[in-house]
């Protein structure tokens, strides 16, 4: 490493110890030149995570774009942008774990599953935004299913009135 006072790159390492709750590693360093101290700081290269689209192009993971996509869906919802930060941030850390390469499908369907969760017309949007499903009966059978459970809902027998 070079002194960064004398500029010369004769040194030996006279303390090391983690730091930042273990993301680093912070050393003390002495010149074996001038005999001054320093400290330098090793970490974990920042990892980007790369979305492979359908066309075989890829971009790097954006996180703001995704909560966007997100926000846009659950619009006029009962769901506020707490929820929608802390989805997008659960969705990267999903897709980091199975990384550094993940494609568009892998990201929508995170999306849909924790969507579906949470609230069904929020869920359908997105749906009907995203290109991801292989084929349109996939969509058709999931509305189909939405459909029944809401039909059922109204239908299902008031209880009785008491008087
Ligand atoms: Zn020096």
């Amino acid at each position: 490493m070079r002194c960064p006072y004398c500029q010369q790159t004769d040194d030996k390492v006279v303390d090391s110890r983690t730091a930042d709750d273990g993301a680093a590693i912070r050393r003390r360093r002495e010149c074996l030149v001038c005999g001054r101290r320093y400290t330098t700081y090793e970490r974990v290269e920042d990892m980007p995570l790369m979305v492979v689209k359908r066309s075989g192009a890829s971009e790097p993971f954006n996180r703001t774009k995704l909560a966007t996509g997100i926000r846009h869906a659950v619009t006029g919802r009962p769901i506020d942008g707490a929820t929608v930060e802390a989805m997008a941030a659960a969705i990267e850390e999903e897709l980091r774990a199975q990384g550094p390469d993940v494609s568009s499908d892998v990201v929508g369907r995170a999306v849909l599953d924790r969507l579906r969760q949470l609230d069904d017309v929020a869920y359908l949007r997105f749906a009907s935004v995203y290109k991801g499903f292989e084929d349109l009966a996939d969509f058709q059978r999931e509305v189909g299913e939405l459909q029944e459970l809401g039909l059922r809902k109204l239908t299902d027998p008031k209880p009785p009135a008491s008087d």
